[in-house]
């Protein structure tokens, strides 16, 4: 495995690929790999010939009161697990080399950007579309790989792609869970023991209501009763029913609903969504 820090080695390293007509498909992470990454890097294995996961923690989708200083960093831990599962290159860009001082274009991303996970970190999806599209231009994967459990980041990602002819297919894979449901995420590294067992109320509570909802119970009163089990351990942030092709908020059942939520544990914030089965 090789690993790459600057814009011209991966670039490089990119036509070097395509001379050989390989295909390539990238993973963009954050790092603190788990593995809810390495079911993304198993999946991209699947579609192309050699698999890029880039780990840069992207400051631009980071609000001033955030985590962005407190967030694992560990490139030596995370090489060696990505080593073992046979990735080709990792991209280790710094900050400058993806936003050198002289530049100030920005990403508007659609008003979906706004709501849910938009609404308390508003600078969030903006953000993300601005590193996510450099990532894309830079290397011109023909595949790029993203999670399920990021619902609303996947769907923006899929219209940043669109609306701005990228010419990588966007895969979404789905979400790995622990044992006990608890979506994976790097930021669960934060959790004391009480508050990782406290987490799996909210993939419990995704279950229930799903179940509530396919057995035709009222979407309303459902939602009540989540909320209700929800506030027994977290501070909840949104808890909706959507259509997950547009992301709009639904209160009638359709046969593309999804159950989409955030909430704060302590100032652990943690998201997760299901897929309603209605039929
Ligand atoms: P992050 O490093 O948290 O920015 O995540 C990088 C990518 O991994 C994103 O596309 C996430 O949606 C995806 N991801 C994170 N956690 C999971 C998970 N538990 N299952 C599947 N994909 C995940």
């Amino acid at each position: 495995m090789q690993t790459l820090t600057t814009i011209n080695q991966i670039q490089n390293w990119a036509k070097k690929i395509k001379s050989q007509s390989k295909t390539t498909a990238l993973v963009p992470t954050m790092g603190g790999i788990h593995g809810g990454h390495l079911a993304l890097v198993s999946r991209a294995q699947e579609v192309a010939d050699v698999v890029v996961v880039s780990i840069f923690i992207n400051t631009a989708q980071f609000g001033k009161n955030e985590d962005f200083a407190a967030y694992p960093r560990n490139i030596a831990e995370d090489s060696r697990i990505l080593a073992n599962v046979s990735v080709d290159v990792i991209f280790t860009p710094s900050e400058r080399e993806i936003y050198p001082l002289a530049q100030g274009f920005k990403i508007q991303a659609p008003s979906i950007a706004n709501k849910y996970c938009g609404a308390s970190r508003p600078v969030f999806f903006h953000g993300i579309s601005l590193a996510v599209l450099k990532l894309l231009n830079i290397i011109r994967p023909n595949y790029a790989l993203f999670g399920q459990k990021d619902w609303q980041q996947l769907h923006i990602v899929k219209l940043l792609a669109r609306d701005f002819f990228l010419p990588t297919k966007i895969i979404d894979v789905p979400t790995a869970r622990e044992n006990d449901g608890v979506a994976m995420s790097t930021r669960n590294q934060y959790l004391d023991n009480k508050q990782r067992k406290e987490a799996s109320l909210l993939y419990q509570t995704l279950v229930f209501a799903k179940g509530q909802i396919e057995q035709k119970e009222d979407i309303a009163s459902t939602k009540k009763e989540a909320l209700s089990r929800l506030g027994a351990v977290f501070v909840v942030d949104y808890f909706e029913t959507i259509d997950e092709t547009t992301l709009l908020a639904v209160n009638k059942p359709t046969n593309n609903m999804r159950i989409i939520a955030g909430v704060y544990l302590g100032k652990i914030r943690l998201i997760d969504n299901i897929k309603v089965d209605y039929v």
